[in-house]
């Protein structure tokens, strides 16, 4: 009650603050903002809705069995909770894989159990795979004259061991006022023609890796976490058809490959890897899942927030990011629940394939916004991440719709603002739509673009879409990605703190008089540095 009560005398000062500014006054009244407070603090799911997503059913790799089950699960809470239009949006991906066991042990030397993963999308292993390793660096395919002819029958570590770090971070943080102020910097936008083919570059030598070694007759490959601290990953890219690695791979914590690396210097090392790994072939699409709330004025458009459902196997995808889809599912209950009659209408998306590029937001937007060719044709079987990027911007019909998308996707941490993505004009509106939550620690509105989650390809169309400020906890520094992923790194007051800001500025959004400013449509950009040389290094 006391918090309502700090809310409302908030809300005030920001009015007062509003009318000295010129911004319009907040479109959503005050009572309804601790309706949607109450209803989040006192009523909230959110904890067990992310509970569900991250325990019982876990690490959700897209096409996998288990990113099926949450498909299912979260269209029926969706329903349940009064949501209309709840439905899948299909898009072409690839095979589904999961890990059913699997177990990397040194077995010469010593016996030693590793901490290790298969990485995703490899084959399986014929039962157990047991064969002495070679430290064979191996980061171009300039470097694989040197070691043909010596990998047959081994298992290949493929990088030098990296030193350990000095840890002098804490691993647990959240922002401070002077951390939050850095952050209003704006960077800006910069064009390098090479960049997108040095990027490619990197992603094509993979595939160019796992077909040396197993010309070579190697039965394995492994490489080393980019961790500290026991983490492991096992992110891999071969998720399309026709596009599977030949060789088993698994991926082992810094500082078992250490040791392993130290042994081989000074004589044979044996490993046993046992990776029992399913492909999943039956159905290859992905399938985003769209829910919605009716708008009372259907030429107004619509608005929404997004998160991806989708996770990597290694943990349980709770902090990445079952967070952000339980705290949009949230979102969608408590307005729900409070009946709200907005003007546009309202869409909760939760997105697939997000972590192998930003796949199901690319599919919406590719499906209902805007179609743009690739700028570089060779780019294009990388994936829209490379290749979405050429001209001339061919806008749909749904494009003039799009009103406003609100993604979340930085972990569990309590949202403390909103990045406007190079949206100037967008700034002093959601500065006044969040200044009734000065108290909950969320009043930032910081000018600093983000990349790397589903909101990227609408940025890049000059809509305006947002990702929030959220505090880091340990997600950087331990769960991102990792086996240590799990329910207990989220917090739930952060949760819920969450889910009542999201709720509000999506209402604030569908019935603000004028749709959010947007970005122009983007044209050919000029080279930033027309004056730089191309960079005489070739990377392969
Ligand atoms: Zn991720």
């Amino acid at each position: 009650m006391a918090r309502l009560q700090v809310s409302g005398l908030v809300l005030a000062a920001g009015l007062l603050a509003a009318t000295a500014t010129g911004a319009a006054p907040a479109p959503v009244d005050a009572q309804t903002i601790n309706q949607i407070a109450d209803e989040g603090f006192n009523r909230g799911e959110v904890v067990e809705t992310a509970a569900y997503l991250a325990d019982r059913i876990g690490g959700r790799m897209t096409n996998s069995p288990a990113m099926r089950q949450a498909e299912h699960w979260t269209q029926s809470r969706f329903k349940a909770w009064g949501l209309s239009n709840v439905r899948t949006q299909p898009f072409e991906f690839g095979r589904g894989w999961w890990i059913e066991a699997a177990s990397v042990r040194m077995v010469a030397p010593r016996p030693v159990t590793l901490r290790a993963i298969p990485i995703a999308w490899t084959p399986p292993t014929v039962g157990p795979l047991s064969a002495p390793i070679v430290v064979a660096p191996l980061r171009s395919p300039r470097d694989f004259a040197a070691w043909r002819g010596k990998l047959k029958g081994k298992i290949v570590l493929t990088s030098l061991p990296t030193p350990p770090k000095d840890e002098t971070k804490a691993p647990f943080e959240r922002l401070s006022d002077p951390d939050l102020a850095k952050l209003n910097t704006y960077e800006e936008p910069s064009f390098d023609p090479e960049a997108a083919g040095k990027r490619a570059e990197r992603q094509r030598f993979r595939g160019q890796l796992d077909a040396f070694l197993a010309a070579e007759g190697a039965v394995a490959q492994a490489s080393m976490s980019r961790s500290d601290g026991g983490l492991v990953h096992g992110e891999g890219s071969g998720y399309r058809v026709g596009k599977t690695p030949l060789l088993p791979a698994v991926e082992i914590a810094a500082e078992d490959y250490r040791r392993l690396a130290r042994l081989a210097k000074v004589g044979e090392v044996r490993l046993e890897i046992d990776s029992r790994v399913h492909f999943e072939d039956a159905d290859t699409k992905a399938n985003n899942i769209l829910a919605d709330i009716a708008g009372s004025d259907p030429k107004a458009g619509y608005v929404m927030a997004g998160a991806h459902l989708d996770s990597w196997v290694a943990g349980d995808g709770a902090t990445d990011n079952g967070a952000g889809s339980a705290i949009v599912m949230e979102a969608a209950r408590i307005l729900s629940a409070l009946h709200v009659k907005p003007k546009r209408g309202i869409r909760f998306a939760l997105w697939a394939g997000e972590e192998q590029g930003l796949l199901g937001s690319f599919a919406y937007v590719d499906q209902y916004l805007a179609t743009r060719p690739s700028s570089d044709p060779s780019l294009a079987e990388l994936g829209p991440y490379y290749a979405a990027d050429g001209f001339p911007v061919k806008t749909l019909p749904g494009f003039a719709e799009m009103s406003g998308y609100f993604n979340i996707d930085n972990g569990s941490g309590k949202i403390r603002g909103v990045f406007t993505e190079g949206n100037f004009a967008a700034a002093p509106i959601l500065k006044e739509w969040l200044s009734p939550f000065a108290s909950l620690g969320a009043s930032t509105v910081a000018a600093q673009p983000t990349g790397s989650t589903d909101h990227v390809f609408m940025v890049k169309l000059g809509l305006p879409a947002f990702q929030f400020i959220q505090d880091p906890l340990d997600y950087g520094s331990r769960t991102h990605h990792t086996d240590l992923d799990t329910f207990d790194h989220l917090r739930p007051d952060d949760l819920r703190q969450a889910a009542v800001i999201l709720a509000t500025l999506l209402l604030d959004a569908a019935n603000s008089e004028a749709p959010l400013p947007r970005n122009a449509l983007p044209t050919p950009q000029k080279v930033t540095d027309p004056f730089r040389y191309p960079d005489p290094t070739p990377t392969n």
